[in-house]
């Protein structure tokens, strides 16, 4: 039972892992899974071959193995690097207890609690990993209290295993009392730990690929998707209070000048660091999106017109000094326009552009701000 279920997790995780190749996470859960294995398949052993030495060290070892190898798992699947110092410290902790349990009495107390303690240490080292992380949600600490109680039933077992016995030898382990308990209890600790688990690597998988499909590569910041989807979450949250949101549509100026004169490689280096600027520059709740070859677009949140002049003026700014290094200065032309009542994008997209071909037909280099009258007559219709 224990081993079908460190199989059907082991093959989620690489089935994960297949899907989203970029991440390394999946691979460590499907090792730590994988590995799991070895411990039901080397108890039939035991039970069954003769071969008590041989069995009983790969029982021991593959179950603390892979407990061990869910700390590097976690700490990957939290962008932590791994705490290689701590594992080596809890292997080499596992070997020496070995080599004490060899001199102790089985059942006794010393060695019930030591034989459980590698396990221990390992959940208690993921228990850490979960916890260092800086920014945690109520997953995070579900799964914290998950791997805690996981630690704490391993000297739940050692105390169980001395009062009822764990079998009168290695061999007839299998057949007692305490192995059923002791693989029921771990298995459902196991298996719920586990699912919590997977729920969290699943949806990290789909959170990554919605932010894949909704940003720019080049630039960094949204793309044209990414906009639609979140300027129409903006303007329905602005709706109901009647708030002011201001669109901003920028366009570099004579950019077919620098792709001809420098080559396409300093036009995209332009666009980089176009983008990284407006990301630098402007307020964290700022929607930045490329929506065209080199136009942007910008939906500040409760944003009236006048602010966003400001704005668009100090994007403007920015801009005759954001190129890299060495490499060519351009500018930009901005249209702004203010999104009021009935907060339509469309509307609003087409009076931003208006705003920006005037800016162009002016002379570029400026920043341009939809006549009010448009506002205006939207509202009168109202
Ligand atoms: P204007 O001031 O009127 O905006 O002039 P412009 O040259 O910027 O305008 P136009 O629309 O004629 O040219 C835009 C150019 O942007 C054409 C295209 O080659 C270039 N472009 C679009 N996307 C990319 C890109 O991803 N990388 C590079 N390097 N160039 C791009
Ligand atoms: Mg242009
Ligand atoms: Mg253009």
């Amino acid at each position: 039972m224990n081993m079908a279920v460190a199989v059907l997790f082991a093959a989620s995780y690489v089935t994960i892992a297949l899907l989203n190749p970029g991440n390394r996470a999946p691979i460590w859960f499907a090792a730590s899974y994988g590995v799991g294995m070895l411990t039901p398949m080397a108890q039939l052993g035991l039970a069954y071959s003769g071969w008590t030495t041989p069995f009983g060290f790969l029982v021991y070892f593959s179950f603390a193995l892979a407990l061990l190898l869910m700390v590097p798992a976690l700490a990957v699947f939290y962008r932590q690097s791994p705490p290689w110092r701590l594992l080596a410290a809890i292997a080499s902790y596992t070997f020496f207890t070995v080599a004490v349990l060899s001199q102790l009495h089985r059942n006794s107390w010393a060695y019930e609690l030591l034989y459980q303690s590698p396990y221990m240490l390992a959940m208690l080292a993921c228990v850490g990993v979960i916890l260092h992380r800086s920014r945690r949600r109520t997953s995070d600490l579900l799964l914290a209290a998950m791997f805690a109680l996981l630690a704490l039933h391993f000297p739940v077992k050692a105390v169980v295993a001395v009062r009822i016995g764990t079998g009168a030898a290695v061999t007839n382990y299998i057949d007692s009392t305490y192995a059923l308990i002791s693989q029921v209890s771990s298995g459902i600790m196991l298996v719920a730990t586990g699912l919590v688990l997977l729920i969290k690597a699943l949806q990290s998988v789909i959170l990554e690929k919605q932010a894949d499909a909704e940003t720019d590569p080049l630039s960094g910041v949204a793309n044209r998707r990414g906009f639609d989807m979140r300027a129409e979450r903006m303007l329905a949250g602005a709706a109901p209070q009647r708030r002011p949101v201001s669109l901003l549509i920028l366009d570099l100026d004579r950019f077919k000048a620098i792709n001809d004169t420098y080559g396409h490689g300093a036009g995209d280096a332009a666009i980089r660091a176009f983008g990284a600027m407006l990301m630098r520059t402007l307020p964290p709740s700022a929607l930045v999106a490329r929506i065209g070859g080199e136009e942007f677009a910008v939906l500040l949140d409760r944003t009236g017109e006048e602010a966003a002049q400001l704005h668009a003026e100090t994007l403007r700014l920015a801009t005759a000094t954001c190129a890299e290094d060495g490499a060519p200065a351009f500018t930009v032309s901005i249209g702004v326009t203010e999104i009021g009542p009935p907060y339509e994008m469309k509307a609003a997209i087409t009076r931003a552009d208006a705003a920006l071909y005037e800016a162009k037909e002016g002379g570029r280099n400026r920043v341009v701000c939809a006549p009010r009258r448009h506002l205006q007559a939207v509202s009168a219709q109202l």
